[in-house]
């Protein structure tokens, strides 16, 4: 080597470690630059990089090669650097020569293979920081995720854009529905369509990650929304490129309009506020969009309590059972009373309707069923041993029992082990929605009732009643929901009178005993009288009684007439 080239050799060696040492601004066509310029000054004809995952994938010659400049002779090896990661990935660079050139000096050897391992430990850290990338900021389909969601957001509050922007979280609607239709792969591929879209309409400056399951989140620029909502609300997406064949997607989604707050949100607040939202819209059947608001934050920090408290508020006994009287209006006696559950938390009460539904979205209703029913057997076990005369007493059972076969035995075990007759207790049953939901709803009647339970239709008329569900379930007692009762001022010829009447008459003459719900004025015992429906429940007689004033109403045994 004569001192010019020493010279260039130099500067060169020093352009690309500056290169390497600028990480952030990496000028990738200055690196190319320097690279062939090295290149030529050593005579090489060709660089080759080769990735294995795996040393097995490199024995297999199973990997990524690149070729990095290439002159095209008729070459040979003249220098190879292999390192294996700490992960035991491997990369190897070859730097070859054509063989007609003059061969390398043993001081330019040197200098070529100080180049050579430098520069493949630079690939390697590079590399090494993709896979980080991958492993960190995307899920295993290559969809990237919350932690690249929540960076993304970082990045625009760094930037102070965040108030531009507006956060989305969508879950797909009946995607499963696509996936048993199609079959998986199909749905993949409606999938990642979809997410395509979407990206496109979010554009450069916005953003979809992936939640996991069927649950995204979004942020985009706010001039953007209209166009992202209807993509959300339901848009065709091709789901077999070779016919175009396309399918309706849509999704429940929530969305919140960032504000221009100070100090900005949290990343993981903006997160929170969307997906709240998103609970809200998927419960709403009509609106697939919903809007963040205040209310829905602690309306989910109150669902997240519910679970968190419920087993222990279980072990303690805070759980009470509450009978309403069933009432012949006609002698004014007592016949019957539902069990209601009350919540005794901390001196207060918590009605049903703020932890029934929350419960009801696992089975930890069934555990509070089933705790009801044992609190009703040890009442009615007490009545009996204390000669007390005796009504038959309601449990609500929840549809979540329906999936579970062995419920006939685990209600036996409970009322069996009080010796409680079995028809001194009635279950009290609600419609449901799917042909499954009907069948399991037909079976677990059909054994309740075999096992000498009386089994009732609770809410009638509420759901999804269909006259199916009268034809097809022998049903004990049909409980008419208290929005089919006509109010006082309903007038006599109006569609719910006519309903009413008609839905009473049509229960009668099946055989079917009858009873209805939330009666609250001397008015509406007419219209039952009227209707000849003899038994009503409502707050006219009493409300939910505490077990005490339920004992006092029972030994009283009647109200006056008409009251
Ligand atoms: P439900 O089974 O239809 O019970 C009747 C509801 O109507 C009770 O509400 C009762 O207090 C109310 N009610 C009775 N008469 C009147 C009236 O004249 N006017 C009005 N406005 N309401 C009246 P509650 O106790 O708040 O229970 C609400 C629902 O919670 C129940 O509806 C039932 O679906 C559920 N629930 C209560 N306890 C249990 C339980 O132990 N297990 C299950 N699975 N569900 C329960
Ligand atoms: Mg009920
Ligand atoms: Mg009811």
């Amino acid at each position: 080597m004569d001192q010019s080239a020493r010279n260039q050799y130099q500067i060169l060696f020093e352009r690309m470690l500056r290169c390497m040492a600028d990480f952030e601004h990496f000028d990738r066509e200055e690196f190319v630059r320097v690279l062939r310029e090295l290149a030529a000054l050593f005579r090489l004809s060709k660089g080759v990089t080769e990735f294995y995952q795996t040393v097995r994938a490199e024995k297999d010659g199973e990997g990524e090669v690149m070729i990095d400049y290439d002159t095209g002779k008729k070459d040979h090896p003249v220098l190879r650097h292999r390192i294996l990661s700490r992960s035991k990935s491997v990369i190897i660079s070859t730097l070859y020569m054509a063989d007609d050139e003059n061969p390398l000096e043993e001081e330019e050897r040197e200098k070529l293979d100080l180049i050579l391992r430098v520069l493949v430990h630079f690939i390697a850290r590079n590399r090494f920081e993709d896979s980080v990338e991958k492993l960190g900021y995307y899920d295993d389909d290559g969809y990237p995720n919350t932690r690249f969601y929540l960076r993304f957001l970082d990045s625009l509050i760094e930037q102070g854009s965040l108030p531009a922007y507006t956060a989305a979280c969508f879950n797909l609607r009946s995607f499963s529905a696509v996936n048993q239709e199609f079959g998986r792969k199909t749905g993949d591929l409606v999938f990642r369509n979809y997410f395509d879209a979407l990206q496109a309409a979010a554009g450069d400056d916005g953003v979809v990650c992936r939640m996991g399951g069927d649950n995204f989140v979004m942020a985009f620029k706010k001039a953007l929304t209209e166009k992202v909502l209807g993509l959300l609300s339901g848009t065709p997406v091709i789901c077999d490129p070779k016919s175009g064949q396309r399918l309706l997607v849509s999704a429940s989604a929530g969305i919140l309009n960032i504000p221009a707050e100070e100090p900005a949100p949290e990343p993981g607040d903006i997160m929170g506020r969307a997906f709240a939202a998103m609970l809200a819209a998927k419960q709403n059947k009509e609106t697939p969009v919903v809007y963040y608001d205040k209310e829905m934050i602690s309306e989910r920090k109150k669902t997240v309590q519910i679970h968190l408290l419920f087993p222990k508020a279980l072990e303690n006994n805070e759980f009470k059972v509450f009978y309403q009287p069933k009432v012949d209006i006609d002698t004014g006696k007592i016949v019957g009373a539902e069990a209601l559950c009350r919540w005794f938390r901390d001196g207060h009460m918590v009605p049903p309707g703020e932890f029934i539904p929350v419960l009801e979205r696992t089975s930890e209703i069934c555990r509070l069923d089933f705790h009801m029913l044992e609190l009703v057997c040890r009442d009615i076990r007490r009545w009996l041993d204390e000669g007390r005369q005796l009504v038959r007493v309601s449990v609500n059972l929840s549809r979540k029992h329906l999936s579970d076969v062995d419920l006939r035995e685990h209600i036996l075990e409970i009322v069996d082990r009080y010796q409680v007759p079995h028809e001194s207790i009635e279950i009290e049953l609600t419609e449901t929605a799917t042909e499954v939901g009907f069948q399991s709803l037909k079976r677990v009647a059909e054994e309740l009732q075999k096992s000498g339970f009386c089994i009732s239709v609770d809410d009638f008329g509420m759901g999804y009643s269909s006259l199916n569900l009268i034809r097809e379930i022998p049903w004990n007692v049909l409980k008419i929901d208290r929005c089919f009762l006509p109010t006082d001022d309903e007038p006599e010829g109006s569609t719910t009178s006519l309903m009413y009447g008609h839905v009473i008459a049509m229960a009668r003459d099946i055989g079917l005993e009858c009873i209805s719900e939330g009666v609250e004025t001397p008015k509406q015992v007419e219209i039952l009288r009227k209707n000849q429906c003899r038994l009503a429940q409502g707050f006219l007689y009493d409300k939910p009684l505490a077990v005490e004033d339920f004992e006092l109403r029972l030994s009283q045994g009647y109200y006056r007439k008409g009251s």
